[in-house]
């Protein structure tokens, strides 16, 4: 399942509105076929991978990040029926799919034509990989990751402005990882007018996943720049967005802002071992009135070196 969470996350940012799933087949030992879904929504992760494996399909173990869907479209045959003809002796996956044209007859149409289902495995790696299609779903609203790159003390930059550069080269090769990762980033005005030329995937083989460009603020900031920008006036108004994945770029008013209004799901924090003293803090006020109200809302996912800089990713409790 671990596998085929990894081939889920090769196709996020791009699948919307659709599921980034991803589909291992794995026959006598060895990996038959591998999908994951495809740019636009289509084909299917399974699809992909059932082609790949051809008749070693028959009697082999599916993994699968998502419940296959069990719903005919336009645009392509159900997973569900294109499994159970081939008949796997198994499939594994890991979450059911809260699609209400799906919502387990995926399940119950593979059980029906014989084939041995387990549900509810390895469902973190899962809703990790797919977060933005769940976020959707439940939520009505892309998943939110807040970017905060600071010294030891919280500072974005001296009281200068100063600000290049806080982290090393790996944390910013790393951000820009996660910028290749989402479909959509936003920034502040500030950060819009001083680095708008700038943000953009600048990793070899990444250019074309850059994502679409959106700066809160009140009314379109006319800012000369190479890319187009869009602009949104409050951050609610990311229900809108034509995207799963949000990343907040900064700075510290976007992210106070999105803060306050408890829109943000996952928090990337890159960390540089120096401190800063008198200077720019990360964020500004998220409207809390008690101490007591800030425990309890953040969980440690995951915590790594880079280089120098520590990054500990952060993700919201619900
Ligand atoms: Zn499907």
């Amino acid at each position: 399942m671990a596998a085929a969470a990894a081939l889920s996350e090769r196709g996020r940012g791009r699948t919307a509105p659709n599921p980034n799933v991803g589909c291992l087949i794995v026959r006598e030992g060895r990996v038959a076929g591998r999908g994951w879904t495809q740019p636009g929504g289509r084909p299917h992760a399974e699809a992909m991978a059932l082609e790949q494996a051809g008749d070693a399909a028959g009697g082999a173990t599916v993994y699968v990040t998502l419940e296959p869907c069990a719903h005919e479209s336009p645009r392509g045959p159900a997973c569900a029926d294109l499994l159970a003809a081939v008949k796997p002796a198994r499939v594994v996956a890991a979450l059911i799919d809260p699609d209400p044209r799906t919502a387990g007859r995926g399940f119950a149409r593979l059980r029906g034509a014989g084939v041995a289902v387990t549900e509810g495995v390895s469902t973190d790696l899962a809703r990790r990989a797919m977060a933005g299609f769940l976020t959707r779903r439940a939520l009505g609203r892309p998943h939110v990751t807040l970017k905060l790159a600071t010294s030891l003390d919280g500072k974005i930059a001296l009281p200068s402005g100063e600000s290049k550069w806080i982290t090393g080269p790996e944390s910013r090769a790393h951000a820009h990882l996660e910028r290749a990762r989402a479909d959509a980033i936003l920034v502040g005005r500030g950060t819009f007018k001083a680095d708008a030329p700038r943000l953009d995937v600048r990793l070899a083989g990444l250019e074309e996943r850059s994502p679409a460009r959106f700066v809160l603020a009140a009314k379109n900031p006319s800012v000369p720049s190479e890319r187009e920008w869009n602009w949104l006036d409050s951050p609610h108004a990311i229900t809108s967005l034509p995207a799963d994945h949000l990343l907040i770029e900064g700075g510290a008013g976007a992210a106070s802002a999105f803060l306050a209004a408890g829109l943000v799901d996952r928090l990337l924090l890159y960390r540089a071992p120096i401190l800063i003293g008198e200077g720019r803090a990360c964020i500004g006020d998220i409207g809390l009135s008690r101490l007591a109200d800030a425990h309890g809302r953040w969980v440690l996912a995951d915590s790594r070196m880079l280089g120098t800089d520590r990054l500990e990713i952060y993700e919201r409790k619900r």
